[in-house]
């Protein structure tokens, strides 16, 4: 099965959206294993879009189409497909009782040309639209399919989610299972180090690095008849890699590090409070993310002025004379500050300096400080470099805390 992807709307050639539908589209054919050999987008002019299908059906099997399904003037996909495929667009009862129920339901009025919505080639399956009004559909001629869907992203997701990738698994015979595993404190490129015998060695499963921000996950994707099987020829290769590089595993699938942090505080019965300077907030805000965090979250304090690192912290006026807010010793007295105002158990800060202005030679842009305060040790701080603009910076700072955080909550001492 060869595919062919086809995106249809004058926006796209005007560069006022982005295509992200292709890029959706071609992910998920990768994952089935279904190969795409051409992607191709076009205006809404019915000339250009005959041109275009009757190229992409003279070399794919599979065509894809994506936009171009409203009740406008310029929606011509499905009369564009029909005539491609030499059949007529009929009237879909089914179709045109679902927009009716639609409109109903949200106590619009149906205006005339929304019927155009309800016409499908002959032969047409139609794909359910869960969150809009224009349906898909599925056509099959002359050993040529084409899978025709809406335009807006929202409506896509679902019903590739619901429809389509059933209906290529079923065409293919195979099932494709995945697992995600997410690392952290280890660089893409060490990582792929690591690893590259178990890479290289996988076709089925394939083992992919994806680098994230300041953390690494590698996908193990497998393609088999059945679930049970993709499952048996994933987990050997998930258990070589852990062999391999266990120690930088902190989750699996959609576990993130906010909830992982937020697991091991809650295990050891330990509380946490932030503060935070060139992160604004953003630290409380990811460890807030988890649904029961006040089990082990108590607070933070924003404290992006020297005056509230003083007043409020209690960071010593000499201290920040003597070494500036972005230092080890403001950090360890701002993370200080955060235990004892709060009560927490452990306290975590960051401050830094996000840029773009800002820096100087001896503190340039990117320079961060974390403080760790926890009780009955010495308060530690350390130095950290990043690069990036902005919101980079302050999300490498963040995701910095958190993986020092998980550290900090791994080691045997506070079993
Ligand atoms: P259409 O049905 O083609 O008129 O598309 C309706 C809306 O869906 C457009 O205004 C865009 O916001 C969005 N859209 C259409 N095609 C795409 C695409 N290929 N990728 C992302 N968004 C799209
Ligand atoms: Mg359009």
């Amino acid at each position: 099965m060869r595919a062919e992807m086809l995106s249809i709307g004058t926006e796209l050639l005007l560069g006022q959206i982005v295509d992200t539908n292709a890029s959706y589209i071609a992910q998920r054919l990768a994952e089935a294993g279904i190969p795409l050999y051409f992607k191709d987008t076009v205006g809404d002019n019915p000339a250009r879009l005959a041109q275009t299908l009757r190229l992409a059906l003279s070399r794919a099997d599979l065509l894809i189409c994506t936009g171009g399904m409203g009740p406008t003037e310029d929606d011509i996909t499905s009369a564009g497909v029909a005539e491609a495929f030499g059949v007529p667009l009929e009237l879909r009862e089914e179709a045109k009782a679902t927009l009716e129920a639609f409109f109903l339901a949200r106590g619009r009025p149906m205006t005339p040309n929304q019927f155009k919505q309800a016409m499908y080639p002959v032969g047409a399956t139609l794909i359910p639209n869960p969150t809009g009004t224009a349906q898909g559909f599925i056509l099959e001629r002359d050993g040529k399919t084409a899978i025709v869907l809406p335009g807006p992203p929202n409506e896509v997701y679902p019903m590739w989610r619901e429809t389509v990738a059933e209906y290529l698994r079923t065409r293919s015979g195979m099932t494709i299972v995945s697992r995600t595993l997410r690392f952290c404190g280890i660089g893409e490129g060490a990582l792929e180090e690591e690893l590259k015998a178990i890479i290289h060695a996988q076709d089925n499963p394939t083992v992919a690095p994806y680098a994230k921000l300041a953390e690494v996950h590698i996908r193990v994707t497998a393609r088999a008849a059945d679930e049970a099987e993709a499952w048996r020829l994933i987990d050997p290769v998930v258990a070589r890699i852990r062999e391999r590089a266990g120690q930088y595993l902190y989750g699996v699938d959609e576990e993130t590090l906010e909830e992982v942090v937020g697991r091991l505080l809650r295990a050891r019965g330990l509380t946490l409070a932030v503060a935070e300077s060139c992160t604004g907030g953003l630290l409380g805000g990811r460890l807030t993310n988890i649904p029961g965090s006040s089990d082990y979250f108590l607070g933070g304090i924003i404290s992006y002025s020297n005056a509230v690192k003083e007043a409020v912290l209690g960071v010593p006026a000499a201290t920040l004379a003597a070494h500036g807010a972005v230092s080890a010793e403001t950090a360890g007295a701002m993370a200080e500050g955060a235990r004892r105002v709060t009560g927490a158990d452990i306290g975590v800060s960051v401050t830094g300096v996000a840029g773009p202005g800002g820096g100087t030679a001896e503190k340039p842009v990117g320079l961060a400080y974390l403080g760790l305060a926890v009780a009955d040790r010495p308060t530690q701080a350390v130095r950290l470099t990043f690069w990036g603009d902005r919101p980079t910076i302050r999300a490498r700072c963040v995701q910095e805390a958190l993986v020092r955080l998980r550290t900090l909550l791994l080691e045997p001492t506070h079993e």
